[in-house]
């Protein structure tokens, strides 16, 4: 039966980059869950692979539609959403699936799914650190990066709700931990 690993924390903390390390271990049968945004593409982010980047109309329409298993505004004006096309796709492939979301999504999709998902906390090891990784990582605007450190700090309380914490300190250590985690919770 299909499992469900949900990968939550503060933007910054590494969540993309530990999920990039998961990705590559086949064994483990995960498929990512490509959420809807209506943000803009940042990076080299690709347009189906790394988000389905919809207008606010197109978004809107999905809502009423019922077309999500859940959504938020995680910023103001933004919108962020899990389709459950695509855990349909994923689980009709016979494949784990695994969510990037937001702390809010993360502790409604654990709810919904229950003892068949793996919540999962990353957290960085300060908010000054936060920082310093959102301005090396160079995609977002200075005023993007504050917005974003505003929030961490509420974020980081919701760290007890989940089942399991992970310290991104040290990359290889929290990508081994990380891992091992998965591994045990699919089997
Ligand atoms: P998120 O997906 O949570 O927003 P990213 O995975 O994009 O975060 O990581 C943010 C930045 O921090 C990236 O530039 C990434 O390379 C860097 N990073 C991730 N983990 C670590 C770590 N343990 N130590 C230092 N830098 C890190
Ligand atoms: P970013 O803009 O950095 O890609 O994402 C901002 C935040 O939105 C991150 O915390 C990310 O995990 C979250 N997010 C991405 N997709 C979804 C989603 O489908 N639902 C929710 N609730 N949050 C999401």
């Amino acid at each position: 039966m299909s499992k469900v690993i949900i990968i939550s924390a503060p933007s910054g903390s590494g969540k993309s980059t530990l999920i990039s390390f998961l990705m590559k271990e086949n064994a483990l049968r995960l498929e990512f869950s490509v959420s809807a945004t209506t943000r803009q593409p940042r990076g080299q982010e690709v347009n189906g692979k790394d988000y389905h980047f919809l207008s606010v109309n197109d978004f809107e329409k999905k809502i009423s539609e019922n077309a999500f298993v859940e959504y938020e505004q995680v910023y103001q004006g933004r919108y962020y959403g899990t389709l459950k096309s695509e855990i349909e796709r994923i689980f009709s492939n016979g494949n784990n699936v695994i969510f990037d979301v937001d702390v809010k999504g993360g502790i409604n999709l654990k709810e919904i799914f229950g003892d068949k998902a793996l919540s999962v906390f990353i957290q960085p090891p300060s908010v000054e650190e936060l920082r310093k990784r959102l301005q090396g990582r160079g995609t977002d605007s200075v005023e993007e990066i504050e917005k974003r450190v505003a929030k961490a700090e509420e974020e980081m309380s919701y760290a007890k709700n989940f089942d399991r914490i992970i310290i991104n300190d040290d990359l290889e250590k929290a990508s081994k931990e990380i891992i091992e985690t998965v591994k045990e919770f699919v089997g």
